[in-house]
């Protein structure tokens, strides 16, 4: 599509009301929205949470689209798909959620604001972030940081199952 050109990585997670098809709804989400065009996404992870141990396994999934919105803007597109299946905001960012979206690359861009920093500040500790990453993007770059499988080592202890191909 004409002006579609900067490649953006998003993250999906989902511990909550069958979380294989919360990450499957978000990506079709995705591929319908006309604001955005899917371009790729990876398998399903299977991940033991973080930080907050006594919740359900996470699914994880990350997806290439490309889009002419705005960071901001692509943000809110993100929260209405999460708010429309469901999610719950809560004062525990390790809190059980139905769904997460985050933006973890978009294109060169490097920006922290106080409503979006870009790269994702966390994604460098998250082996459920960098495998599927690689998996769809193995030479990706973090702008600022160099190249994503050189980060790999340091979260490779973490549990983090590769699962089944997602079919849409
Ligand atoms: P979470 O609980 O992980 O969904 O955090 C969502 C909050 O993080 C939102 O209020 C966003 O404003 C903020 N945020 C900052 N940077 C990002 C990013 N790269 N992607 C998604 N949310 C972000």
């Amino acid at each position: 599509m004409a002006g579609f050109n900067k490649d953006i990585y998003i993250g999906l997670g989902s511990n909550l009301n069958q979380p294989h098809i919360q990450i499957k709804k978000a990506l079709r989400a995705l591929n319908n929205s006309r604001f955005i065009d899917l371009q790729d996404y990876s398998s399903y992870y299977i991940t033991a949470p973080m930080g907050y141990d006594d919740q359900p396994y996470f699914i994880n999934a990350v997806a290439k689209i490309q889009s002419k919105l705005k960071p901001l803007a692509l943000l809110r597109l993100l929260q209405s798909i999460e708010a429309r299946q469901y999610r719950k905001r809560t004062s525990n960012q390790n809190a059980p959620r139905t769904l997460d979206l985050d933006i973890l690359i978009h294109g060169n861009l490097q920006c922290s604001t106080s409503k979006l920093t870009i790269p994702h500040p966390r994604m460098l500790e998250r082996r459920f972030v960098l495998e599927p990453l690689l998996e769809i993007a193995p030479a990706v770059m973090i702008p600022g940081l160099g190249h994503v499988a050189n980060y790999f080592p340091f979260v490779i202890q973490q549990q983090c199952q590769r699962s089944e191909r997602i079919l849409l």
